[in-house]
């Protein structure tokens, strides 16, 4: 029998339980439905803090789920717990432990600054909001901590107009600010493809020092499956609201299974310059004309499709015990 401890102990920090979110279907948009999210399910370990990259190309689903987990996006069916209790039938006070617990950061973090105030605005403004800190002397503190622990001084970014900074100080201050609430789960949407390849490199070695040493998980969004496998543990292939390949990010990446992370992985640019570009998608064909309302989503471009794969969304299998799960009928037995 499970104790309670031991109960509390697996929890996981976040799990996603068969979410469903489809728009359209109205008048509006003539009548046609887009599938968000298919029946996505996954789950974050409470401990050790772990990178999990939610990956796609656009359309995929990804950035739906991150707005489902940060309470943007109502989902259709389905539901996002966080340490084991459903977000969307938390309290008052769970919500506001929640809205603490969970922070986000964003493509483009311009978009988060009000252009009229001083950087220090944007700190105080959560400081004052979730009481982080008594006095302001102490508030000072917490802000030039946070702000350290993204490499950053204070006095070249506090007290200037977001105009004034580069966009890397910029993304990193918004890093600062969801450090300064001593989060436990960050959702990063494509935190870095807005930024140079030197910045990357920074912003991701700040997301694994803050897993290492703050203990801190992120949901990492992506387009990128080179940045994934750089830092994350854990993959979910997105193809348009279908997860199609989900485990460890070596399994995923380095031993694909799915006819569409093969193709993915096959189309990242080589290194060489005297070699270009792999295998790219199928070009469309008649097959793409086709309406995939019940099979596989991936059907109209798959190289290995089979007739049994227009009818049914094919379920996940476990392809081992180390968590490597793929969506595709060439594996139902
Ligand atoms: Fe291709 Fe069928 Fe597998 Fe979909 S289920 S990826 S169409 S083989």
């Amino acid at each position: 029998m499970t104790t309670a401890s031991e109960k509390t102990a697996n929890t996981p920090l976040l799990e996603v339980r068969d979410a469903v979110k489809v728009y359209g279907g109205g008048f509006l948009s003539g009548g046609r439905r887009v599938h968000a999210l298919r029946e996505v399910s996954l789950s974050l370990d409470a401990t050790p803090a772990r990178i999990t990259a939610v990956a796609g190309e656009s359309g995929s689903g990804k950035s739906t789920l991150a707005g489902a987990v940060l309470g943007f996006v109502q989902l259709d069916a389905g539901h996002v717990l966080f340490e084991g209790q459903d977000v969307a039938a938390m309290s008052r006070n769970q919500r506001f432990n929640y809205r603490r617990s969970v922070q986000a950061i964003f493509q483009d973090p311009y978009a988060v600054f009000n252009p009229f105030f001083h950087t220090d605005h944007l700190f105080n403004l959560v400081m004052r909001r979730f009481g982080i800190a008594k006095g302001r002397k102490a508030a000072r503190a917490r802000i030039v901590e946070a702000l350290e622990t993204v490499g950053l001084r204070s006095d070249d970014v506090l007290g200037k107009h977001p105009h004034q900074l580069s966009g890397g100080q910029r993304q990193r201050i918004m890093i600062a600010r969801a450090c300064m609430m001593a989060p436990k789960l960050i959702v990063a949407d494509e935190p870095v493809s807005m930024v140079d390849a030197s910045l990357r490199s920074t912003i991701l070695d700040i997301m694994l020092r803050l897993r290492d040493d703050n203990n801190i998980s992120f949901l990492y969004i992506t387009h990128d499956l080179s940045t994934a496998y750089q830092i994350c543990d854990d993959i979910h292939i997105f193809y348009q609201g279908a997860q199609v390949e989900s485990g460890p990010v070596d399994a995923v990446l380095g031993n694909a299974k799915h006819p569409y992370t093969q193709l993915l992985i096959a189309s990242i640019p080589e290194p060489d310059p005297t070699r270009g570009w792999g295998t790219q998608l199928p070009p469309d064909d008649e097959n793409n004309d086709r309406d995939i309302i019940n099979g596989c989503p991936f059907y109209p471009r798959c190289p290995k499709r089979m007739e049994q794969c227009v009818a049914h969304l094919p379920a996940r299998v476990s392809l081992d015990d180390t968590g490597h799960q793929v969506a595709c009928h060439l594996f139902v037995k």
